[in-house]
């Protein structure tokens, strides 16, 4: 490994030093060693993979920490928060020479741990392990993980689990809710901290003639782009809050997420969500809210010789970047999902016809438009009830694609569509064999995962496919973790 401890040369009042405590009976999960190779690890941090997933080695390159910052939880501020059980206990270079933090989720208490144990049970480590490597493979930005161990150590929760450690990777742990902190409690820091997040993350702003603007505009596109990816493919994050989205629009800490299946714009997979605040069709616009409280902390920013009313107007204005580039990115994404020409006048109405009868027949996302690239108009056909609606949708769907290059936008349906995603009952075979000790369903899904856009008839099984008969009760997904 190559470190880069950057971090740690913030001022202290943002971090404080900790040292993983491992669980007892550390053993190995699943490592990811195609990522560790990007990581550069060498051979003989490869074969301590699992000492160093369960805490037991760290590195003298850099002094473990966790983090401080607050965040507006479930739309109310929370005041201080921080990392509670996880540690920033390496900062390294990958292949590209981008610097990748090394976070170790469940490794204990710290100062920040309000009234948690610091620790992860096995069951979310691995929903989010499979998780980050499933939006990774589907080209969506998004933490990772090199590996995750489990333990003989229980953990209390609704019951007692077994507690388990993951090493997440990430471009940036920095948080919106870092801003918020500073800005509530040590605001003097905020000139110093903002000028590390752009030279660290978006050092092309440096030279722009207001760095901060171009920098709030660049966070609150790449967020958008982030939010547009997610809702192509179904993904619900589960709990937006200020404190689990980051400044470089990488998926983070999505704990109770689910990917979507039947077709329910306001489906709440957490189901610790109940006023539904975080729905799938909701993300956009938490996305924008989020950003809205964002900004806030950028006010103090004002140059000397700049009117503080236009600061802000300023500030507005960057805010007006998040609709269009959301919108951009999502219409030309369904756009391509559906096989149709961005550039007609028709094409986004189209799609949104069919995610109408998406959600009317409550149909499978993934598997409709599967089968959509597949040209099984019958089969989708045989499942509505309103055949008419369907009827209608084709004759709209074929009279667009009449006269056009077919070819090249069936291969843009290839790379849009997915043959899988995790579905929560897949996620929960494995988690029940792998508190068993028995990996091997993590292992099938982390390799079915790795190329969702291809079919893989060897390694599929045909739960994979499809949501469970609505006759069989769905998994609860709670915050607990
Ligand atoms: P989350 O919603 O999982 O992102 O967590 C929100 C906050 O609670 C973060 O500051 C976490 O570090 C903290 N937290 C969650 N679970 C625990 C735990 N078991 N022990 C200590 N802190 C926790
Ligand atoms: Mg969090």
């Amino acid at each position: 490994m190559q470190f880069n401890p950057r971090y740690p040369s913030l001022n202290r009042k943002l971090y404080h030093h900790q040292m993983p405590v491992p669980l007892k009976g550390a053993k190995a999960g699943h490592f990811n060693e195609a990522l560790a190779n990007q990581l550069q690890w060498s051979e003989q941090d490869k074969a301590q993979w699992v000492e160093i997933c369960s805490g037991q080695k760290t590195f003298t390159e850099f002094e473990p920490l966790a983090m401080v910052y607050a965040g507006h939880q479930f739309g109310q501020w929370a005041g201080q928060l921080g990392d509670g059980r996880g540690l920033l206990i390496a900062q390294i270079l990958d292949q590209n020479n981008q610097t990748i933090d090394l976070h170790l989720k469940g490794a204990g208490s710290t100062p920040y741990s309000r009234m948690g144990d610091g620790r992860a049970v096995l069951r979310s480590v691995i929903r989010e392990y499979l998780a980050g490597h499933a939006l990774n493979a589907l080209g969506i930005a998004s933490s990772n993980a090199v590996g995750f161990t489990s333990s003989t150590q229980g953990i209390q929760r609704e019951k007692m689990e077994p507690g388990a450690m993951m090493l997440r990777t990430s471009d940036c742990h920095i948080r919106l809710g870092h801003f918020e902190w500073i800005n509530q409690y040590q605001s003097e820091l905020l000139t110093e901290f903002t000028q590390k997040c752009i030279e660290w993350h978006y050092p092309e702003c440096l030279d722009a003639e207001q760095p901060v603007l171009a920098f709030a505009t660049k966070v609150i596109q790449r967020t958008a782009v982030m939010i547009a990816k997610w809702q192509l493919v179904g993904f619900a994050h589960g709990v937006m809050n200020t404190d689990n989205l980051n400044i470089t629009g990488s998926t983070l800490d999505f704990g109770p997420y689910g990917f979507m299946e039947r077709f329910r714009p306001n489906w709440i997979n957490n189901h610790s969500d109940y006023q539904g605040r975080y729905t799938y069709q909701q993300q956009p616009s938490i996305g924008h809210w989020n950003l809205w409280q964002w900004l806030n902390n950028l006010v103090p920013l004002c140059p000397t010789d700049y009117d503080k009313e236009h600061w802000k107007q300023d500030l507005v204005a960057c805010l007006e970047h998040y609709e269009p580039t959301f919108l951009e990115h999502y219409k030309h994404g369904l756009n391509q999902k559906m096989g149709l020409p961005s550039f007609h006048k028709d094409s986004f109405d189209c799609g949104m016809a069919f995610l109408r009868i998406l959600q009317s027949e409550q149909l499978d996302y993934t598997q409709s438009f599967i089968r959509l690239q597949n040209k099984q108009f019958e089969l989708i056909k045989d499942d509505c009830l309103d055949r008419r609606q369907f009827e209608s949708f084709l004759a709209q769907y074929e009279s667009i694609r009449a006269n056009q290059e077919t070819d090249e936008l069936d291969a843009e349906m290839l790379k849009a569509n997915p043959q899988y995603i995790l579905r929560n009952h897949m996620a929960q075979k494995a988690i029940e064999l792998a508190e068993q000790d028995d990996f091997s369903e993590v292992n099938r899904l982390f390799e079915l995962l790795s190329q969702p856009y291809t079919k893989q008839t060897d390694l599929e099984q045909a739960e994979d496919l499809a949501p469970l008969p609505s006759d069989v009760p769905e998994v609860m997904v709670s915050c607990s973790s």
